[in-house]
């Protein structure tokens, strides 16, 4: 029998909070602590159920907080000065950058209950790892391969596990993992509790639950569209930019849009601050909002933006909730929401009345398949646009003094004493000439200098992995700080981007999202690396197999193409 959720946005389900989900002081502090203010819908679905003990088939993306839906019930159930050596969670992922990845989450959710984590990957020596594991350790988060590599050698013993995780479950299939996982599976204790996480739910993963799960809580953290007829009239549309170019592509977006009024939504109250701070500093008024004020905080920070000393407002749901801002033009997503229905709260915050409203989202390339999940619950499709050039700014820009100039000519009415200026220079040059002069330097004193880098455009990630950018493929330099190097296998071996981003990242320093436009071509492909890595990834490909095969790996001569 299985038990079946359907997850439901409802007001009060909203409300719902961190501490009404038992989960114990340590953990409620370290989420405080890092910002979290409210359960994802995920994180309120699973939970519950898992502190229980019941096994969990999860469908969820990345992006939708599913790492600690599945972290801190692991972590609840650890009992505290736990001293035994072997580990008592085992959580599988498809790679090494997930493994340090979930990680790193794992340590900062358990900072304040001693909690031992280990990651452990193909790649890194393994003599730190058998130390690690030797010294004991309480959460083991592995990529399956090396995982087996262990259990082999008898240094991970899994006979203490009460909870295996299979995280991405989908990626470790396509990835070739299932039998592995089989393996490890049948050497784990009868009674452990097993948790499925999987963004697609093919019939293999359905089978692979049936294998190994008992009665599990099925969750689908995705939901049907609100009735038609009830969306607002928004303009929607998102942007795919890396992490780092998200401030300045905001700023662009903000310069162009010229926004009265707008929310930006962030995850976490450290984001809000940052986001506030970085606003502030590149000249926009933008005030923070988040959990973390007083009333009289809050308070202060409304009557700004009501008064209009402020235009923007950098907000968690939490805080925003309840406020109304009536001249609200603009709903800014800095990050993807983590659930759909959070979307449709957020930009029905515009739109009202009749006025157009703006909704603009700014997603990582491994956000994907959440915009995805995002679109098929509200039936409509969000235009993926480029974000503003150097060159479409200056147009903006120089729009904008236009129309300053346009007003003027129209409505001061002190514009007569400047004739004996423009009087005085006709003697000697043309009027024309006067006019250019004069709206250079309107212009200037406006602020509208451009001294502002491209930022490149990235397209976003297939299934987890990223393709080339648009309007890229098949020739032109590579991208900025970026190195291209020409492997000697391509489609006739069998070779797909995900063999080459599975291999570079196995196997160096680099995780997924440093790598850039793959190409891959018959014969041969073309991958592009960090410049300063470049020499690192050479020498690992050289020294590994990709599809059966030692390529070869070089820099890329442009007659090659
Ligand atoms: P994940 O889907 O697990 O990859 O998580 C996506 C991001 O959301 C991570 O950066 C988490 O730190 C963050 N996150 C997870 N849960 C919450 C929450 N309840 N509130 C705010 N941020 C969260």
């Amino acid at each position: 029998m299985t038990t079946d959720t359907t997850t439901d946005a409802t007001a009060e389900e909203e409300q719902v909070s961190f501490a009404d989900l038992n989960l114990g002081p340590e953990l409620l502090r370290a989420l405080t602590g890092l910002g979290y203010e409210e359960p994802t819908p995920i994180q309120r679905e699973a939970i519950p159920p898992l502190l229980e003990g019941n096994d969990l088939l999860g469908q969820a993306a990345t992006g939708t907080g599913k790492t600690a839906a599945f972290a801190l019930p692991v972590l609840e159930r650890i009992p505290r000065n736990r001293k035994e050596r072997a580990p008592a969670a085992l959580v599988l992922v498809p790679t090494r950058e997930l493994a340090i990845q979930v990680s790193e989450a794992v340590h900062r959710y358990g900072s304040d209950m001693g909690i031992r984590v280990l990651p452990v990957y193909g790649g890194q020596p393994i003599g730190r790892q058998l130390r690690s594991l030797e010294r004991g350790v309480d959460v083991v988060v592995a990529t399956p391969g090396r995982a087996l590599d262990h259990i082999a050698r008898g240094t991970l013993r899994l006979d203490e596990l009460r909870t295996v995780v299979l995280d991405e479950a989908d990626e470790m299939l396509d990835m070739g993992f299932s039998e592995d996982i089989d393996s490890i599976l049948e050497n784990v204790p009868e009674d452990r509790q097993t948790v499925l996480f999987s963004a697609t739910m093919p019939d293999r993963i359905d089978s692979m639950a049936r294998r190994h799960l008992r009665e599990p809580v099925r969750i689908q953290i995705e939901r049907e569209a609100p009735a038609p007829g009830e969306a607002p009239k928004i303009r929607e549309s998102a942007y795919v930019v890396r992490r780092a170019q998200k401030p300045a592509a905001l700023g662009r977006l903000l310069d162009l849009e010229a926004p009265e009024a707008a929310i930006v939504f962030c995850r976490t109250r450290e984001q809000v601050d940052q986001l506030a701070e970085t606003l502030n500093g590149r000249g926009y008024r933008a005030e923070a909002l988040h959990g973390g004020l007083s009333q009289e905080q809050r308070d202060r920070v409304m009557g700004r933006l009501r008064g209009g000393t402020a235009d923007l407002l950098v907000a968690t749901d939490v805080a925003a909730r309840g406020i109304d801002v009536e001249h609200l033009t603009h709903v800014v997503n800095y990050d993807v929401p983590s659930a759909p229905e959070s979307y449709v709260h957020r930009i029905g915050r515009v739109g009202r009345a009749g006025r157009e409203g703006v909704a603009i989202m700014l997603a990582e390339p491994r956000e994907h398949r959440q915009l995805k999940a995002i679109e098929r619950a509200t039936g409509r499709r969000i235009p993926v646009e480029s974000v503003p050039s150097i060159a479409d700014l200056r147009a903006r820009r120089l729009e904008l003094t236009r129309a300053s100039l346009h007003e003027s000519i129209l409505e001061d009415e002190d514009l007569d004493r400047f004739r004996v200026v423009v009087e005085t220079l006709a003697d000697d040059f043309d009027v024309m000439d006067v006019a250019l002069a004069a709206v250079k330097l309107a212009h200037e004193a406006s602020g509208a200098a451009v001294d502002e880098e491209e930022i490149p455009e990235v397209a976003p990630m297939e299934r987890g992995r990223e393709r080339a950018p648009r309007g890229r493929k098949g020739g032109g330099p590579p991208s900025r700080g970026m190195t291209r190097l020409f492997v000697g296998a391509g489609r006739s071996a069998g070779m797909r981007p995900q063999d080459l981003v599975g291999a570079i990242a196995g196997e160096t320093q680099l995780s997924g999202r440093d790598i850039g436009a793959i190409e891959i071509a018959d014969r041969f492909s073309l991958v592009e690396v960090p410049d300063n890595a470049a020499p690192e990834v050479i020498r690992a490909l050289r020294g590994s197999t990709i599809k059966g095969r030692k390529p070869v790996v070089r820099r890329e001569r442009p007659q090659n193409r």
